[in-house]
């Protein structure tokens, strides 16, 4: 499908100013919020292409690139993937439109329960990149990751927001042009939450949280591709009173290789042969990520054949079958010889033997890949 103006979605021409474009946002992020529309995937998705929108159009910088090069100034690395924002990245990051304190730097509240108008606070998500190698990779591995995550401090108890009386919500009176106009929005004092600290140890910051370290059993699945994102849920920082913790939220990054490369599912193994190897034959022993196997190299190998270890490769992500392994081979020619060698190689110069007579299996690619294990 594809994808949408921003300034279509938003509602507003090119001209629109910043508070024009945040205006414009907020009413369409409060019209499909998921409070709103619970279990509705369409209004989710519109929620998710609004903040889209307004992560690049409230941003002058991004706004600019997007004016000139269209949604082709986002992809690629860094860009919009398939799924376009996640709601957890939009609500830490665009919280703040939903009412005046959450999020920006007065904030004195927090989220408590549900109903009444009230929401709850989610905390923030935290981020860390993990290395992993090839073999952890491809076998999947579990590992532990040091977080310095904020979590309620012990002795912190909360009470009642005066200011709204516990709704969240306060009822404001305004005349304009069309008259007097009666809305509502969420309480500044306490970010809507109907709940602000009563007491907090000294140590706690102003959300009554403190932070700690702690180490998070992570289960990395087989098959994850350098760059991609991995869910903790829970486990980020805690948000205040009975607000819901953020995630945990891990960036594979994949260490090289010395001997394997990867393509996809798929491995390379680049594998020299000396020159009598190859006329006469032999046996070789390679790396595959569970371990190094001998593999038989024919007499007569040609340099450039390819030879497919099946299901030696990376699991698929999906859990579907496994990539191959494929070992190139490259008869490696000396480049001195000594004087007897020479004479020799001299003498088959005119040998019936050494002049190149290709087959239809030796020219492409395709045709070079043989199965080992067929
Ligand atoms: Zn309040």
């Amino acid at each position: 499908m594809a994808k949408r103006d921003y300034y279509e979605i938003l509602g507003i021409d090119k001209s629109a100013s910043q508070a024009e474009i945040k205006k414009a946002y907020r009413k369409q992020a409060i019209k499909y919020h998921p409070d709103k529309n619970p279990d509705n995937a369409e209004a989710e998705a519109k929620f998710k292409e609004a903040a889209e929108a307004y992560e690049v159009l409230s941003d002058e910088n991004k706004k600019a690139r997007y004016d000139q090069f269209g949604h082709q100034a986002f992809e690629g690395a860094g860009g919009f993937g398939g799924g376009g924002m996640n709601m957890d990245d939009i609500f830490s990051q665009f919280g703040d439109i939903f009412g005046g304190a959450f999020g920006g730097g007065g904030f004195s509240g927090f989220g408590g329960g549900f109903g009444g108008g009230q929401r709850r606070v989610k905390g923030s998500n935290l981020r860390v990149r993990l290395k992993l190698t090839l073999e952890e990779i491809a076998n999947g591995v579990e590992k532990k990751i040091k977080v310095k995550r904020k979590v309620q401090a012990p002795g912190t108890t909360y009470k009642t927001c005066t200011t709204c009386n516990g709704t969240g919500q306060v009822t404001r009176v305004t005349n304009t042009i069309l008259g007097r106009m009666q809305t509502s929005a969420p309480c500044n004092t306490c970010g809507g939450a109907g709940q602000i600290i009563d007491k907090k140890p000294n140590d706690a910051d102003a959300q009554g949280l403190i932070i700690k370290e702690e180490t998070i059993p992570v289960n990395i699945p087989a098959g994850v591709v350098d760059g991609m994102q991995l869910k903790v849920s829970g486990k980020g920082n805690e948000a205040p009173g009975n607000g819901v913790s953020g995630d945990l939220l891990v960036a594979i990054e994949e260490l090289e290789h010395e001997n394997l490369q990867r393509e996809g599912d798929n491995l390379h193994y680049d594998l020299y042969v000396s020159l009598p190897d190859a006329i006469l034959g032999t046996s070789k022993e390679i790396d595959t990520v569970t371990g190094k196997v001998r593999i038989k190299i024919e007499a007569g190998v040609q340099s450039g054949k390819i030879l497919r270890l099946r299901g030696k490769g990376i699991p698929s992500i999906n859990g579907y079958g496994k990539g191959d392994l494929l070992v190139h081979v490259n008869v490696w020619t000396p480049k001195t010889l000594s004087k007897s060698q020479k004479e020799f190689f001299e003498s088959m110069r005119e040998d019936d033997h050494f002049t190149p007579k290709p087959e239809r299996g030796d020219k492409s690619f395709f045709e070079k890949v043989k199965d080992m294990f067929s």
